[in-house]
């Protein structure tokens, strides 16, 4: 199975309100709360791709009630460790007059040493079980960076691939021990080299770099000029097709299921970023994140190009 990782795990709530000012009672005319977090997005595109997957991470109060009976409802199977406090509320208040997307996002619990050698035993098992274990998003409050490196190192040694798609410290620490996969965006990429990229060359050296470190796949995707991916030494340039995208959001983490499930399938290099691109293009297509139809998966893949850079 794929095991998905989300330490600061969240309910993703939008309102959809008429004209919302700043000082101002507004009311909400729509609402959705959803469980999320970038590696419960990731878990939900991969049961989407018929997938066998575990999400897991940690989870707190009421909140974490919450995520685990939304998964329960959506028949995502999951396995997380509860720690003391409350997990994450992110708010997106959604004007459709104006345009604005307004976000607040609490900060989530604090985690404790002991809850961090309890999740270590759950990844250690969990890995045991899995051929890829994907490690997504921030590190939450008492978590050193070297975290995602000794959870790599853990599945590894469990016998799983660990993909990490993470940003900042968290993802500059967590390369340390080498993951199979990652994927940064652009300003990811640019943060963790500490050097600017401007243009798709001075990407592409970013990239090799990174591969020259031992880094199997690279892939920095860009939003709707599909990506640049760096893998076994090769650079390939991932063009997609124009598509009328309804909300971009976790559409990084349907390229990260697309290319697990890829991988599992034992695709080329070529057709597992293929693949991830036409998994995130979809994602794009749909209001929730972390949804992408099979239909919609399968016509873009057909339309995109994947060519030497
Ligand atoms: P992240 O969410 O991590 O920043 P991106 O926004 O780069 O990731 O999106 C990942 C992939 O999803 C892209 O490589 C592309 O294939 C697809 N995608 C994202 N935004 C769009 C868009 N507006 N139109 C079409 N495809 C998109």
């Amino acid at each position: 199975m794929i095991t998905t990782v989300t330490l600061n795990a969240a309910i993703d709530k939008t309102y959809s309100v008429k004209s919302f000012e700043m000082d101002r009672v507004s009311r909400v005319t729509d609402m959705i709360a959803v469980p999320g977090g970038k590696g419960i997005n990731v878990a939900r595109v991969a049961r989407l791709l018929g997938e066998p997957v575990t999400a897991a991470g940690f989870v707190a109060g009421f909140n974490g009630q919450f995520i685990r009976s939304g998964l329960d409802t959506e028949g995502i199977s999951h396995d997380f460790t509860e720690v003391p406090g409350e997990s994450r509320l992110c708010l997106t208040v959604l004007d459709a007059d104006n345009g604005t997307q307004t976000e607040l996002l609490e900060p989530g619990p604090v985690i404790a040493e002991n809850s961090l050698l309890t999740l270590k035993e759950k990844v250690k098992e969990l890995a045991g079980r899995s051929t890829h274990v994907c490690f997504s998003g921030s590190l939450p409050l008492g978590c050193p960076p070297s975290l995602y490196a000794e959870l790599i190192t853990l599945a590894r040694e469990a016998g799983a691939e660990a993909v990490l798609d993470a940003s900042g410290d968290a993802l500059a620490a967590g390369l340390e021990a080498m993951p199979l996969l990652i994927k940064p965006n652009e300003h990811e990429i640019v943060r963790l080299l500490g050097r600017p990229a401007s243009s798709d060359d001075d990407l592409a050296a970013c990239i090799r770099e990174l591969m020259q470190r031992g880094i199997r796949h690279v892939v920095v995707s860009l939003g709707a000029r599909g990506a640049l991916a760096g893998s076994s030494g090769r650079v390939r340039r991932v063009a997609i097709p124009a598509i009328r995208a309804v909300n971009p959001v976790g559409s990084g983490d349907a390229m990260v299921a697309g290319m697990v499930t890829a991988l599992r399938q034992g695709r080329s290099d070529a057709d597992v970023v293929r693949f991830g691109a036409a998994c995130g293009s979809a994602n794009a297509l749909q209001k929730q994140a972390g949804v992408v139809t099979d239909e919609d998966v399968e016509r873009i893949f057909r339309d995109i190009t994947v060519t030497d850079y």
